[in-house]
């Protein structure tokens, strides 16, 4: 930890406030340190410093670094800041300078603190000294109550520095502290949404994408790629398993009925996905599945789904429309890859018309008269592995 001694712009960070709680601590600034370094990868001009357990950002507060961090979980807020000397003329100064970010403006009002009590002045001598400063370069009337802005100036132990915005963070908790979980990511608009927001509550994930070739294409599978790789943005290791899936399906094809085949190969999906998450000390899956969503995602169908799963399956999207995770997607920068066009030769063996209404006995009594294990030991041995 160092004194900022820093003159200049840059942004001062707020984590949330669980963040601030408990043990893990320790863990969870580490994480975030990292996360935020990550974040700032090809910007050599700025630096990120942690102080007194705070975090700031020296260098600069343009748009590009703003958006970065603003992007970074666990961040509750952050405000570009102006950086000076713990000087009187330095901190009136800096306050004219700010004022001039904020033209069209008729009323302010300075909010100052002053960690380091050793300071000449006390906060209120400081609001009179720097609304004077402001008064005399801009002509603004002081108003206490309801500024048009409002001027922060913090004389801490970590430096001075002076604000007068306060932007929104991504929230959250930092990417890595919950442990890890095991994504089923497909090329659709809603996995991807679904591991973007197990992300933001602290878990790092792997993927699994379950490939049908050639019935979906290497198209397809880039698409899938391509998603994964903006997940593993947020993470210093990201492995996406290649399932060769397709042997699985066509043997549940030949033997069952078509309407109960999208629960059955979900099914499957999931012991396969289970046994490499295992292997990644991986806890839980995660599905995109929303409840109702589509024929297959019923509650019934869901039911006879996790009856195939040892671990718990997260679904993050379960109470969301289309329409919400479509505007998530978008958000989040997945959309236009989701829907991207690729060459699939057919839709793989959906029926048109779903059983919306699985019951359990009947499920299990289906498959067991298909013998799979063959064909999931064979699965899980040939997966590609992705590293990105
Ligand atoms: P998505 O839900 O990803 O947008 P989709 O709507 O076409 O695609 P569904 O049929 O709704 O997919 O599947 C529900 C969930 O099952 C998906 O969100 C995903 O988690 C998982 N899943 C489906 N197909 C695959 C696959 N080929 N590989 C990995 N996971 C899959
Ligand atoms: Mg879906």
């Amino acid at each position: 930890m160092r004194e900022v001694t820093y003159t200049g712009r840059g942004v001062a960070l707020r984590v949330g406030e669980l963040f601030l709680k408990g043990k893990n601590r320790f863990l969870f600034e580490k994480a975030l340190e990292h996360n935020l370094r990550r974040s700032l990868a090809g910007r050599s001009d700025v630096e990120l410093v942690p102080s007194h357990g705070r975090l700031f950002v020296l260098g600069a507060d343009d748009e590009d670094v703003i958006a970065r961090l603003s992007a970074v979980f666990g961040v509750a807020s952050l405000s570009p800041v102006l950086f000076c000397e713990k000087k009187r003329s330095a901190i009136q100064a800096a306050a004219v300078e700010l004022a001039k970010d904020h033209p069209g403006i008729e009323t302010f009002r300075i909010s100052a603190r002053r960690a380091d009590k050793t300071f000449e002045l006390t906060s209120v001598e400081l609001n009179c000294e720097v609304g004077g400063a402001v008064f005399l370069a801009t002509g603004w009337r002081v108003d206490l109550e309801e500024p048009d802005l409002d001027i922060g100036v913090e004389i801490g132990p970590y430096g001075t520095f002076l604000w007068s915005r306060n932007l929104r963070g991504a929230g959250g908790l930092p990417t890595g502290t919950g442990g890890k979980a095991m994504l089923l990511l497909s090329g659709g608009i809603d996995s991807p949404v679904a591991g973007h927001y197990i992300q933001k509550r602290g878990l790092e994930l792997d993927a699994v994408y379950f490939h049908s070739f050639p019935y979906t294409s290497d198209g397809a599978k880039d698409k899938v790629v391509r998603l994964a790789s903006v997940l593993a943005r947020r993470q210093a290791a990201f492995r996406l398993h290649v399932v060769p899936f397709t042997a699985i399906q066509e043997a549940l094809r030949d033997q069952v009925e078509g309407k109960h085949l999208v629960v059955l190969y979900r099914r499957a999906m999931i012991r396969i996905a289970e046994r490499i998450a295992k292997t990644r000390h991986a806890l839980a899956l995660v599905t995109g599945e929303s409840l109702g969503q589509v024929a297959s995602q019923t509650l019934h169908n869901l039911c006879a789904i996790d009856d195939a799963a040892q671990m718990p399956v997260l679904r993050p999207l379960i109470g969301f429309d289309k329409r919400e995770v479509v505007e998530l997607a978008q958000k989040i920068g997945t959309f236009d890859i989701s829907t991207s066009p690729h060459d699939d030769c057919c839709s793989l063996f959906v029926p048109r018309h779903p059983e919306t209404k699985a019951h359990l006995g009947h499920i299990r009594d289906l498959e067991s008269r298909v013998d799979l294990e063959v064909a999931l030991a064979i699965a899980v041995d040939n997966v590609i592995v992705i590293d990105l």
